[in-house]
């Protein structure tokens, strides 16, 4: 698509620093540093895995721990096995991915351990990628100890209680050559934050209105970099929403009103919710059906996703089963928000 539209891109090239006048320093082996002015901007930086050293696990430092990106990496792209009995902490679904990744390609996939109750993937991972295949998961479980020193030989699982803390005595040592680590995802914020985005301390992406836009005006954001995502279609619908307001910033630069001052409805996750997406909203910027993306904070079952107008219950719908780890939308319409007077707050809500 950027081909046939004739974009100009630039690989192998590091963005180093954006500054509040959405001067872009960036540098690369053909230009070495350089500057570009921008109109408008939109970070889509993704995420980056979080590493070994994020989690205290004692231990030497052997090979044969890889997390799981690197491991897809080896195997998708550089055609390398990176072992053949294998252990995966995480049971997100990257963790779940390379679990089957790794059966097909020859190797046993020991266990899957996750330190919570559920586990952070969708369901439909869990069945097609360990259950087709008879890998056991276990919740509710941790790596206290990495056993190896030039490779890893082993390591040590244990139990852990309501407190995500080990119970003594439910030790058990498991036997491999290689522990992928999927123990979630890092939004690559650094230049974000340096340019003075306001960032949502649950999402740790940039807060966004309607128009996908940060605080700073000209300023969008899509993707991972956002809030983490489940499926990369939701990935590929916000970059166009991204997009579309980011060429109309740029269109009508000087006639854009300021989101900031202009009607703004809040957007509130309260029991049961941890995040929206948008977190605030301007009914007059928005299309006519706006979706607000959000999480919930456990498994829930059968209960329902209430919908608040400053208080009033709005809509009530009731999901069969709702996951930390797969994502949860409703649907706005511009033209209900209008017929409610006096509207500045919409709280989401899992109620019986
Ligand atoms: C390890 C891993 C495995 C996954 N496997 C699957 C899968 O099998 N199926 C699936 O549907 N989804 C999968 N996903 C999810 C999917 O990859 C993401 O949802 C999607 O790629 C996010 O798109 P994005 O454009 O927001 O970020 P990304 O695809 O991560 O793209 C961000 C890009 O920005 C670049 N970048 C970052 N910082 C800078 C900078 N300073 N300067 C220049 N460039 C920069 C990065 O190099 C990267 O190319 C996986 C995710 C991960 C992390």
């Amino acid at each position: 698509m950027v081909k046939d539209l004739n974009i100009e891109f630039k690989l192998n090239t590091m963005v180093i620093d954006i500054n509040e006048e959405k001067q872009i320093t960036a540098m690369n082996k053909e230009e070495g540093l350089f500057i570009l002015n921008a109109k408008a901007v939109i970070l889509a930086m993704g995420c980056r895995e979080r590493a070994r050293g994020a989690l205290n696990i004692p231990g030497y430092r052997p090979a044969g721990i890889f997390s799981a990106g690197t491991a897809q990496h080896l195997l998708n792209i550089e055609g390398l096995m990176p072992g053949k009995e294998v252990v995966i902490l995480g049971s997100g679904d990257i963790g779940l991915i390379m679990a089957r990744r790794m059966t097909l390609e020859g190797a046993t996939v020991k266990v899957v351990a996750e330190l919570m109750p559920y586990s952070g993937g969708l369901k439909r991972n869990i069945v097609q990628c360990l259950d087709d295949y008879h890998i056991p998961l276990k919740l509710n479980h941790t790596i206290i100890d990495i056993d190896g020193k030039e490779r890893i030989q082993g390591v040590t699982l244990a139990k852990v209680d309501e407190n995500r803390k080990p119970i003594p005595g439910t030790e058990e040592y498991i036997s491999c050559d290689t522990l992928l680590l999927s123990v979630g995802l890092i939004p690559e914020n650094e230049l974000s934050q340096s340019m003075g985005i306001k960032l949502d301390p649950v999402t740790s992406g940039p807060i966004v209105n309607e128009r996908l836009e940060t605080n700073r005006k000209g300023v969008f954001a899509c993707g991972n970099v956002l809030h983490v995502h489940d499926l990369v279609d939701y990935v590929s619908e916000e970059a166009g929403i991204a997009g579309r307001n980011a060429a109309e910033f740029v269109k009508y630069l000087n006639s854009q009103p300021d989101t900031v001052n202009g009607e703004i409805i809040t957007l509130i996750p309260e029991s049961g919710v941890r995040y929206t997406v948008p977190q605030y909203l301007n009914p007059e910027k928005m299309e006519e059906i706006l979706t607000v993306r959000f999480r919930v904070d456990n498994v829930y079952q059968n209960k329902n996703v209430s919908v608040y107008y400053n208080d009033k219950l709005i809509v009530k719908r009731k999901k069969k089963i709702m996951a930390p780890g797969e994502m949860e939308e409703i649907k706005l319409k511009k033209q209900d928000l209008f017929s409610f007077p006096s509207l500045n707050k919409i709280s989401l809500r899992i109620e019986e």
